[in-house]
């Protein structure tokens, strides 16, 4: 593909020539590649798949590699690695580049569960120094990292709290402590955000959400332009922990990956739409979305993102009770933990996502009993709007006596 191709246009390419002229990816399930004899001159380490050189399934797979091919594209990085979960891939990631002693800053408004696992696994288990910091602001980051540091790790924006952080600021103070810097990029998909392009050294997905988009799969990306990092974490992905995308799983990215742009342009356009429509709506009482010029971050938005993403939360005026008849309400809109699929997901994450955090750090995050988080889907607009009224309208039928 030509370098200076758009990113709608690239994610349709096949970058394989499988010879037979396949428009997609076929999916190859053999385990192992018979070799032409014994060559005493061969290292495994030479088997190139980018050449069509294959050894054993869990070192490389034809349909794994093409889209580790597709997704490096899309992110800008020079290496992918596809993993069989987002979590496998951040766990790998952490554990490619951290070293015996080291300190890890992370973001304390992570996804519930990387914050497990960086409390009770990197933390608790394994005696890392992990820091969690309000990254909004950069200089409590600055404050944060230290000459032992060996990995900042972000999210931006977060979940559930549409919280930002400034990936070219926060990439310099990594850099100035030689720390590797990492984003999971999840929620703006490549499509809206460029973390590399940024100044990020590694850009974890969990390809379940956007990227596959049709919730149908779960999987996870980390892309790369380190070669140091990408030797390590291509270590651990095929040796070290073995947590490789199955090829069946790598086809369905691939095929997601083919709408990404679409599919985001449709999300973002319905997830504005509804953001404009909650705030000021009598029965919310805040509403966060980064294209809603409300948001206190949102010029940091409108400069480092392409779009604002499809994933919005508010708060319903009212508590635990308002919350559950709000959800008997609604009929079109799914009622389920997730986003990024073609379907509108609602969560409540007192009692789902953030239900293992428990109570007491959930108000210290500010999440409360009737906060709700929208992944946007691409239904009609007019009808997820009209889910919303039905919603509302449960409400009131019996607040009012
Ligand atoms: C879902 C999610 C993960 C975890 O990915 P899995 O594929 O569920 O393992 C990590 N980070 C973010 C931001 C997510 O939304």
């Amino acid at each position: 593909m030509e370098e200076e191709a758009a990113f709608d246009t690239r994610a349709v390419a096949e970058y394989t020539d499988w010879g037979h002229g396949d428009v997609v990816s076929p999916i190859h399930l053999s385990s192992t590649y018979r070799l032409d004899g014994i060559d005493p001159e061969m290292s495994l380490e030479d088997v190139d798949p980018g050449a069509g050189e294959f050894l054993y399934g869990r070192l490389s797979n034809p349909t794994r590699h093409a889209v580790e091919e597709q997704l490096a594209d899309l992110a800008g990085g020079e290496l992918a690695f596809a993993f069989a979960s987002g979590t496998a891939a951040i766990a790998t990631a952490v554990l490619s580049v951290v070293e015996q002693g080291d300190r890890i800053v992370a973001f304390d408004d992570l996804y519930a569960g990387t914050r497990r696992m960086f409390e009770q696994l990197f933390r608790d288990r394994l005696g890392f120094d992990v820091a969690f910091v309000d990254a909004r602001e950069t200089d409590i980051v600055a404050d944060a990292v230290d000459g032992e540091t060996g990995l900042v790790w972000m999210e931006t924006p977060t979940n559930p709290l549409i919280q930002l952080c400034d990936i070219g600021a926060i990439a310099e103070i990594a850099a100035d402590h030689d720390a590797v810097f990492g984003v999971d990029n999840t929620f703006a998909s490549p499509y809206f955000q460029q973390p590399l392009e940024l100044g990020a050294d590694v850009v974890a997905h969990s390809t379940t959400k956007y990227l596959n988009g049709h919730s149908d799969g779960i999987g996870g990306a980390l892309v790369t332009d380190d070669p140091h990092v990408a030797e390590a974490i291509g270590f651990n992905q095929q040796v070290g922990l073995g947590n490789q995308m199955p090829p069946f799983d790598a086809y369905l990215l691939s095929r997601g990956l083919k709408t990404l742009g679409a599919r985001m342009r449709i999300h973002e356009g319905n997830a504005m739409e509804l953001a404009s429509y909650l705030d000021g709506h009598e029965e919310v009482s805040a509403v966060y979305y980064p294209g809603l010029e409300s948001h206190p971050q949102h010029d940091l938005a409108c400069e480092q993102m392409d779009g604002f993403g499809g994933v919005l939360s508010f708060e319903l005026a009212g508590g635990m009770a308002e919350s559950q008849r709000f959800v008997e309400g609604i009929e079109t809109m799914n009622l389920a933990v997730s986003l990024g699929g073609v379907e509108t997901l609602v969560n409540h994450p007192a009692t789902m996502t953030h239900e293992p955090i428990g109570a007491e750090r959930r108000a210290e995050l500010g999440i409360s009993d009737s906060l709700f988080r929208i992944s946007v889907g691409i239904e009609d607009v007019t009808d997820l709007k009209a889910d919303f009224e039905r919603g509302f309208r449960a409400l009131e039928a019996t607040t009012t006596p």
